[in-house]
C-alpha cells in the first residue's frame, strides 16, 4: 500500500486537530465506537440502546406537525420502527423512498407511533452487503473533515507507517505492557468481542499502554529540563551554620519538624554547584517565611546576595518588616524596593544592590525586572508566584553565575498534579502547622440573614476583636468590584458609627494601601472592608472574624486562602461565608468542600476533581502540554510507573527516550524551546 496524498486543504483541517505529521494520525485515537458488526431484529429493540437494523422502507412522508419532518417506516421480518429526520436534503428523501433497502444505526426511543430513531445514520444496502468486521471508530473531527475521510487516513497511516516500539523490550516485559503497534491497531479497529465498557472507560490494556506512553513522554521531557539545569553552574553555598544557627536561637518559637526538614532539603541544594529550582509548598500559615529567611542566611553567610520577590507591595512590605525584625539583630539590613519610594531613594537602593553593599533586597517582581542589577546574586526567593513557567529563567540581571531559585506557594498542589506537571522542579512540603493554632470555624449563611451577620460583626468588634469583610468578584470587572467595595464600606461605616472601619482595594495607591494595612495591624481600625487583594499572605493575628460576601462566586483555592487570613492568633476564629441563592451545582459543591475541610491539600485534591488540571495549572499550562488520554485522578499507578521508567530510560536507553519524545511531542516545538 502507498501513503495517500493529502491535499493542502485537508492538511489545514488536520492541523486544527493537532495532527501535523502522518505519524500523528496513529495517535489520533477514537473518542468512542459504534457497533456495525451485526444486525438486531427490530422486534427485539428496547428504548435507550443504540442498535443497527436493516429492512425495507414501507412508508415515507413529510409531516408538518410539530414541524417539518421526514418520517419513514422501516420493516424487517420481525417488526417495524420509525426513522425521523428534522433536517434533511432532497437526496436523503430520495434515498429513503418506499421500497428501498436500508441499514440504519441510531439510538432507539419511544415515539408517537411506537419505537423510533431520530436522525439515524442510514445507508442503502443489498441483501448481501457485508457487515463491518470490527467496531467503527468515531474520531474527534472538525468542519469539512468527514469521519469517512479520517478513517481512511488513519487506516492508511496504520498500513504504511512503521510503528516501532519505543519502549525497550526489557522494560516492556518488566511492565507487562502490550506492544505499541498491537495496541494502536486494536484501538482504531477493535474486534466486537472486546468489552465495550473497557474501551469506553479506557481501562482496557491497550488504552493503558497508550496512557502510559503519554505520561512517560511528559515525564521524560520534564526530567530532561531537570537534567539540563544540572549542567548550569551556580555558586556553591555551603551551610556554615553561622547565621542560620544564630537566627534559630533567637526565634521566640521552635521550628516544626516540617520546617526543619524542608530547610535541610533546601540547604543541601544550595551547596550544590547547580542552580536549585525548588518549590516550597505549605498551607497558609504553615510558616514558609522563616524557612525562606534561613535559606537567605545560608546564601548571605557565603557572601552572596539574596532577592525576595513578591507579587504585591502589601506582601513585599510584610516580608520586609518580618525579615528586618529577624535579621537586624544579626547586623543584616534588608533593602526595601517599593514602587512608592521617591526616585532618589529608589536610585540609592538600586546602587546598593548593584555595588553589593546590600545583601538582601525585598520588593515586587515588577520592580526587580525594571532597573535593578545585582552584583553577586546567589539566591532568588519567589513568593506566592503561581505563574512560574516550565524552565522559566528569572529575568534578574546578575553579574555572577546563575542564582538558585526557591519558589513558595500557599496553594497546595495535589500530589499527582505535582508529580505530573511539576516534575521539572524539586518539591518540599511543609505538611504541619505550628502548634497552638485553633482551627477556624466555618459557617455557611444565606444572604437572607445578612442583618444577623452584620450584628455579629459589630458584637465581635465591640468585644475587642478585629474583622475582615471581603467583597466579591463581579464578573471579573474591576470597576464593579471597586464600586461594591466602596458601597459596602459606606454602608458599614454608617451602620457602625462607633467603630473604626477601613477600606483596602487594588486601586488604592501603594502608600495608601500600606497605611490602611498598618492601621489595621496596629488595631487602629477594627473592621477592614477589603477586596480580594488580601487573598495572599496578609498576617494580622488579632483578626479573628471574616465575612466573605458572595462566597458562591469564588473559587476553592481563593476561599481557602482568604479564610487563612484568620485563625492566626490564639483566639477562636470564625469565617462566615455569605452566599446568595440559587446556587449552581458547582458553587454548591465548592461551598460544601470548604465548609467540611480546613486542609489545603484535601481542598486542592477536590479542586482537581471538580475542575481538572487545566484550570489549576493556570499560567503554567502555557509550557506544559495537557494530557489527552491519561487522567491524573484515575491513572496514578501509571503515573508512578512512568516516573520511575523515565529516569531509567534517560540513563540506560537515551536513544529510545529520544524516539519516544519524538513520537509524542514532535509538534510541541514551543514546549521544547520555552
Ligand atoms: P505562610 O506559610 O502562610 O507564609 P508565615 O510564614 O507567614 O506563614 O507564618 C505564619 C505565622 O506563624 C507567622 O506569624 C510566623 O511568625 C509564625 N510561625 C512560623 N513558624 C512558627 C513555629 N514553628 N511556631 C510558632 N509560630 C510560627
Ligand atoms: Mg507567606
Amino acid at each position: 500500500m502507498q501513503p495517500i496524498k493529502i491535499s493542502p486543504a485537508t492538511l489545514a483541517k488536520l492541523g486544527k486537530l493537532g495532527i501535523q505529521h502522518r505519524a500523528d494520525l496513529l495517535l489520533h485515537l477514537p473518542l468512542r465506537y459504534e457497533d456495525e458488526t451485526h444486525l438486531e431484529p427490530i422486534a427485539t429493540l428496547q428504548p435507550g440502546i443504540t442498535a443497527q437494523v436493516q429492512g425495507i422502507i414501507t412508508h415515507s412522508e413529510i409531516a408538518f406537525r410539530p414541524r417539518r419532518t421526514l418520517v419513514c417506516r422501516l420493516e424487517d421480518s420481525s417488526g417495524e420502527i420509525y426513522l425521523r429526520f428534522l433536517n434533511f436534503y432532497p437526496s436523503q428523501q430520495k434515498q429513503l423512498a418506499e421500497g428501498k433497502q436500508i441499514r440504519a444505526i441510531g439510538e432507539v426511543r419511544t415515539g408517537y407511533n411506537g419505537l423510533e430513531m431520530i436522525h439515524p445514520k442510514c445507508r442503502a444496502v443489498d441483501e448481501d452487503t457485508p457487515l463491518q468486521q470490527s467496531l467503527t471508530p468515531i474520531y474527534s473531527t472538525t468542519a469539512g473533515l468527514s469521519q469517512t475521510m479520517l478513517r481512511k487516513l488513519v487506516a492508511n497511516a496504520i498500513e504504511t507507517l512503521p510503528q516501532v516500539d519505543t519502549l525497550p523490550s526489557a522494560l516492556l516485559n518488566k511492565l507487562a505492557l502490550g506492544e505499541f503497534s498491537d495496541c494502536i491497531r486494536l484501538l482504531h479497529n477493535p474486534s466486537p468481542d472486546i468489552s465495550a465498557m473497557t474501551l469506553e472507560d479506557r481501562s482496557h490494556a491497550a488504552w493503558r499502554r497508550i496512557k502510559f506512553d503519554e505520561l512517560l513522554a511528559q515525564q521524560l521531557s520534564m526530567r530532561m529540563y531537570h537534567r539540563e539545569r544540572d549542567k548550569c553552574v551556580a555558586p556553591q553555598l555551603a551551610d556554615h551554620r553561622q547565621l542560620t544557627m544564630r537566627l534559630m536561637k533567637k526565634l521566640p518559637f521552635a521550628l516544626t519538624q516540617a520546617q526543619l526538614r524542608t530547610f535541610s532539603e533546601i540547604s543541601l541544594d544550595l551547596a550544590q554547584p547547580h542552580p536549585m529550582q525548588r518549590l516550597l509548598l505549605g498551607d497558609v500559615g504553615s510558616g514558609k517565611t522563616i524557612v525562606a529567611a534561613l535559606a537567605a542566611l545560608q546564601a548571605i553567610e557565603n557572601g552572596y546576595q539574596v532577592a525576595l520577590l513578591s507579587p504585591t507591595e502589601i506582601l513585599a512590605e510584610q516580608h520586609f518588616i518580618k525579615l528586618r525584625e529577624w535579621l537586624e539583630p544579626l547586623d543584616i539590613t534588608p533593602v526595601w524596593l517599593s514602587g512608592s519610594l521617591k526616585k532618589k531613594d529608589k536610585l540609592l537602593a538600586a546602587e546598593k544592590i548593584a555595588s553589593g553593599t546590600t545583601l538582601l533586597a525585598v520588593g515586587t517582581h515588577a520592580l526587580f525586572q525594571e532597573q535593578i542589577s545585582f552584583h553577586k546574586l546567589g539566591l532568588a526567593i519567589v513568593d506566592e508566584q503561581h505563574k512560574f513557567g516550565v524552565q522559566q529563567r528569572l529575568a534578574l540581571r546578575n553579574k555572577g553565575a546563575e542564582p538558585h531559585q526557591l519558589m513558595m506557594s500557599a496553594t497546595p498542589i495535589p500530589r499527582t498534579l505535582a508529580m505530573s506537571y511539576y516534575a521539572d522542579l524539586d518539591v518540599s512540603v511543609i505538611d504541619e502547622l505550628p502548634p497552638g493554632r485553633t482551627a477556624v470555624i466555618t459557617k455557611l449563611v444565606s444572604d437572607e440573614r445578612r442583618e444577623e451577620v452584620i450584628s455579629r460583626v459589630r458584637a465581635a468588634c465591640m468585644a475587642g476583636q478585629q474583622a475582615y469583610w471581603v467583597c466579591p468578584l463581579i464578573d471579573e470587572s474591576e470597576a464593579l468590584q471597586l464600586q461594591t467595595a466602596l458601597e459596602t464600606f459606606q454602608m458599614l461605616s454608617k451602620t457602625f458609627p462607633d467603630l473604626r472601619v477601613g477600606l483596602v482595594h487594588g486601586k488604592l495607591d501603594n502608600a495608601e494601601k500600606m497605611r490602611v494595612m498598618a492601621a489595621f495591624k496596629s488595631n487602629e481600625l477594627q473592621l477592614l472592608v477589603a477586596t480580594t487583594v488580601i487573598e495572599v499572605g496578609v498576617d494580622v493575628p488579632n483578626a479573628s472574624l471574616m465575612v466573605i460576601d458572595h462566597a458562591e462566586r469564588m473559587g476553592l483555592a481563593q476561599l481557602h486562602q482568604l479564610r487563612g487570613r484568620v485563625g492566626r492568633g490564639a483566639a477562636q476564629s470564625l469565617c462566615i461565608l455569605l452566599y446568595q441563592q440559587p446556587l449552581s451545582e458547582m458553587a454548591r459543591a465548592r461551598l460544601k468542600i470548604i465548609f467540611e475541610s480546613n486542609d489545603g491539600f484535601a481542598i486542592a485534591q477536590h479542586d482537581l476533581r471538580l475542575r481538572g488540571p487545566g484550570e489549576l495549572l493556570g499560567a503554567r499550562q502555557s509550557g506544559v502540554p495537557l494530557l489527552r488520554f491519561a487522567d491524573i485522578n484515575t491513572d496514578e499507578d501509571l503515573l508512578n510507573q512512568a516516573r520511575q521508567v523515565a529516569d531509567e530510560m534517560l540513563n540506560d536507553f537515551p536513544d529510545a527516550a529520544r524516539a519516544h519524545l519524538q513520537r509524542w511531542m514532535a509538534n510541541k516545538h514551543d514546549y521544547f524551546h520555552v
